[in-house]
């Protein structure tokens, strides 16, 4: 069977000074905000997140939790199903991400939310920069698709038979 290496890549784009554009800069606050509204009761981890949209709409999400846990659900999907819902025919171009201050690691998706960012970007054939916010903000990470983070993806035309 052939090897393929695939490589992958996220970037440090903001250490203690906000150095990124305005509009990403203010996509962060927002996530920021988001985090704030979040109904996390059980895991007491918050999470918030912001979706950009081509036209500059902001669709914040937070997570959601239930006492019967799995009908909780992500703040990132919370924030990107809400922005397909809203507005089905605007591209994302950006989402943000942040979790509790005093989070240890970096705030990467889970694999669920990772698929549906994947699916989001399928369907508009345009890639989303994901912004990884950790410590409240004392740094910014920058993936420039989902595919640095899921690089196989499960896709529709996996449906083909
Ligand atoms: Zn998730």
């Amino acid at each position: 069977m052939p090897e393929k290496d695939i490589k992958v890549e996220v970037k440090l784009v903001e250490k203690q000074k906000k150095t990124l554009p305005e509009l990403h800069q203010k996509l962060i606050e927002r996530a920021l905000e988001a985090r704030e509204l979040s109904y996390a009761p059980y895991s007491n981890f918050p999470v918030g997140a912001a979706v950009l949209l081509i036209d500059e709409t902001v669709v914040i999400g937070n997570n959601q939790e239930n006492a019967a846990y799995p009908s909780g659900l992500c703040a990132e999907r919370t924030a990107l199903f809400a922005s397909r819902a809203q507005y089905p025919n605007q591209k994302v171009t950006a989402l943000a991400v942040c979790v509790k201050e005093s989070a240890k690691h970096v705030p990467f998706p889970c694999g669920g939310c990772l698929q549906v960012i994947a699916e989001v970007e399928q369907s508009q054939q345009a890639p989303i920069t994901i912004f990884l916010i950790h410590n409240d903000r004392a740094t910014v990470w920058e993936a420039n698709s989902v595919k640095q983070l899921l690089p196989f993806a499960f896709g529709r035309n996996h449906l083909e038979a």
